[in-house]
């Protein structure tokens, strides 16, 4: 077999278990943040019998599958939470380690540069911010915020990286700038053709002027400007999943104070149109 086929399947795997571990942690962060406790020192415990666990029951994922989800010592159902959040920032680092292939260290070149993979941990670390944040603000828009200036950064360092190999030759550089200028344009446009449809499908026409007069509108206005302001970080096919997506829901829920889930809605937009585009770019 290929040893580049070899590497790279070896560091999807470690990404995936690496990333079961950090779920893991992220899910004392979850709990003890809220209540003012340190997340770096103490034991874990059962939240009902306050048996302390040991290390055959804190092996993410596993663990919870081989009690059946239940506490070894007291035999209390434990929170199916736990094994979600290990799972989704587990499934996450294997989207982003299979997606971002050529950023991790080449072994059969250590004189490689180390800087493309410190990104992509910067990267990882950025997506259990957001899981924390969205798991306890409940979501309330400022992880969406997170997400896309993850995306948003990833994007601009890509596209700046890309400027400075060519920067030798003026025509090339100059084309990579226009190519930038484009996505970025293009992405707004589409932002803007996204909400100005969705307002006018959720609004009566009587109420159209509402929409910016009134104050009972603002979180959906901040949450629409969002959107835009996102389509136009994240390139055009991220956009273009992640307004679609967001359209349909904010047309769903017309012009209600309800904007919640408008947040994570458009966020998991971004990110299946980001992974895509990844994929594409990788085949
Ligand atoms: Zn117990």
């Amino acid at each position: 077999m290929d040893p580049n086929v070899v590497f790279a399947i070896m560091n999807v795997i470690l990404a995936g278990m690496f990333g079961a571990v950090i779920g893991s942690f992220t899910n004392v962060c979850i709990y003890r943040i809220p209540e003012g406790r340190t997340i770096v020192k103490g034991h874990s415990m059962c939240m009902t019998c306050s048996h302390e666990l040991g290390a055959l029951d804190l092996v993410p994922i596993f663990s919870w599958l081989c009690l059946g989800g239940k506490c070894r010592y007291c035999k209390t159902p434990i929170s199916s939470r736990y094994i979600k959040i290990e799972s989704l920032t587990a499934l996450m680092y294997i989207l982003m380690a299979a997606t971002h292939l050529s950023m991790f260290p080449d072994p059969m070149d250590p004189s490689g540069s180390f800087y493309p993979f410190i990104e992509l941990c910067a990267l990882f670390i950025m997506i259990n911010i957001v899981i924390v944040e969205m798991m306890i603000m409940k979501d309330t828009g400022s992880s969406m915020y997170r997400l896309s200036a993850a995306l948003g950064i990833d994007f601009l360092v890509q596209i700046i990286g890309r400027v400075l190999t060519v920067v030798t030759t003026d025509a090339s550089l100059k084309e990579a700038v226009a190519t930038w200028i484009e996505n970025i344009l293009a992405g707004l446009l589409i932002g803007v053709v996204a909400v100005f449809i969705a307002v006018i499908f959720s609004s009566k026409p009587k109420e159209l002027g509402k929409y910016f007069s009134d104050k009972k509108m603002r979180a959906i206005r901040t949450s629409d400007l969002f959107a835009i302001v996102l389509c136009g970080c994240i390139g055009i096919l991220p956009a273009a999943v992640a307004a679609i997506v967001y359209m349909i829901a904010r047309i769903a829920i017309g012009n209600g104070k309800n904007v919640k889930y408008l947040g994570t809605i458009l966020a998991a937009g971004a990110a299946v149109g980001y992974f895509a585009n990844c994929l594409i770019q990788v085949l």
